[in-house]
């Protein structure tokens, strides 16, 4: 039987998957069982930070596993230790709890809010808002924060204390504020799976100030467009808030589960002994590797993002097959008049590798990417858009 015919008979069928066996690849080229070889604009789906097989990604995380590569959370490790403060000295945040995905980060992030509005405004006080379009993970919680009823449907009943607005619509989240307890606003300051949309400076800063007056928690869910993806260290870097929690997870470690809620001075003591826990969070070597990472990502790193992402708006916006281009940083959103699927299927068969999200195609490309690759694969997206 061949891998393709395995994976269908006893993988659980959750995904489409295309018809494409990847093996190997370095940096941002990627083969397949034939040896073809594929520009990667995708570093499956924003984790592989710097590529694939990274050099110093790889002595990184290879250096920890020969020392250690697991222990329980009743020690101390270096690298869980250190990436905390990290973390916290990068962002003015104050402490961290280690999980290993996004969705656990979203979870964590909402029970630490439900605890803090328990105590501070009353039991009756535990609904969180979050945007429509939005996506927060795929657990029963998550799901029932993320606004987006496709994922909801076979699921019912989700957990209850989550209600939705509309982005960029800064009454209509005032008005859900009036109608319910609400204990904090979720959002994250680029939609990613909604289809790539940055949220408006205005509307941001508005609910920030929203939820000062009415000491409700922001919490910005930086699972995709944290990391540098934004080209700034955290995307709500670029709105001039300070939200109270912040999750992320998918590019923190570089292509290893690790996922991070870091909290501000509001909540960074609400959560106590055995109120929350996990057997590999902040695992050793997931943690190097993330240490490695973050180390990476500084002004100049940053400042290539943005190189990048100008190369990719200039090249791609106004060109025939094109409708629109957004997002921010190397999170970008691609509006095309072909089916987004003929699009990404007719790029695989030149050699590059894009995503869709929300009938969008979508690219994630890893942040160091080569420019003249970059230019190469985008100049493949403008001929099969224009085709
Ligand atoms: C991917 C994603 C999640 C879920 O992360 P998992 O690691 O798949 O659980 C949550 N929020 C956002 C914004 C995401 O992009």
């Amino acid at each position: 039987m061949d891998i393709k015919a395995m994976d269908k008979a006893y993988v659980a069928n959750t995904y489409n998957r295309f018809p494409l066996q990847l093996v190997s690849g370095k940096g941002s080229v990627m083969k397949d069982e034939t040896g073809k070889e594929y520009i990667d604009l995708g570093t499956g789906i924003a984790v592989n930070t710097f590529g694939v097989a990274d050099d110093v990604w790889q002595q990184a995380v290879t250096e920890q596993l020969s020392k250690l590569q697991h222990t329980s959370n009743l020690y101390y490790t270096e690298p869980c230790a250190k990436l905390a403060q990290m973390l916290c000295e990068r962002t003015g945040l104050k402490k961290v709890f280690f999980s290993n995905s996004g969705a656990e980060a979203n979870e964590c992030a909402i029970k630490v809010a439900r605890k803090y509005a328990a105590e501070k405004k009353g039991a009756d006080c535990y609904t969180i808002l979050t945007l429509w379009n939005s996506f927060h993970g795929r657990t029963i919680t998550t799901l029932a924060a993320t606004g987006q009823d496709v994922f909801h449907k076979d699921f019912k009943p989700l957990t209850c204390g989550f209600v939705h607005a509309n982005a960029n619509d800064l009454e209509d989240v005032k008005a859900k504020v009036k109608e319910n307890k609400i204990a904090a606003i979720m959002m994250e300051v680029v939609q990613g799976e909604g289809g790539v949309i940055a949220l408006e400076k205005d509307f941001v800063q508005g609910v920030a100030e929203l939820c000062r007056q009415e000491d409700i928690l922001l919490i910005c869910d930086e699972v995709q467009v944290g990391n540098g993806r934004s080209g700034k260290l955290y995307g709500y870097m670029h709105y001039d808030v300070q939200p109270d929690i912040v999750s992320t997870a998918k590019g923190l470690c570089g292509g290893l589960p690790l996922g991070a809620t870091m909290l501000g001075e509001k909540v960074e003591t609400v959560l106590g002994f055995s109120d929350h826990g996990s057997t590999f969070g902040g695992n050793p070597v997931c943690c190097a590797g993330a240490i490695s990472t973050l180390s990476r990502l500084d002004d100049v790193l940053l400042q290539g993002v943005q190189e990048r992402s100008e190369l990719v708006f200039k090249t791609l916006e106004g060109k025939k097959g094109i409708k629109s281009v957004t997002g921010l940083g190397l999170m970008l959103g691609i509006e095309t008049e072909k089916p987004a699927g003929d699009v990404i299927k007719a790029c695989m068969e030149s050699g590059v590798l894009v995503l869709s999200a929300h009938g969008k195609v979508r690219l994630l490309p890893a942040l160091n990417i080569p420019m003249a690759l970059l230019k190469k694969a985008l100049d493949v997206v403008v001929r099969v858009c224009g085709e």
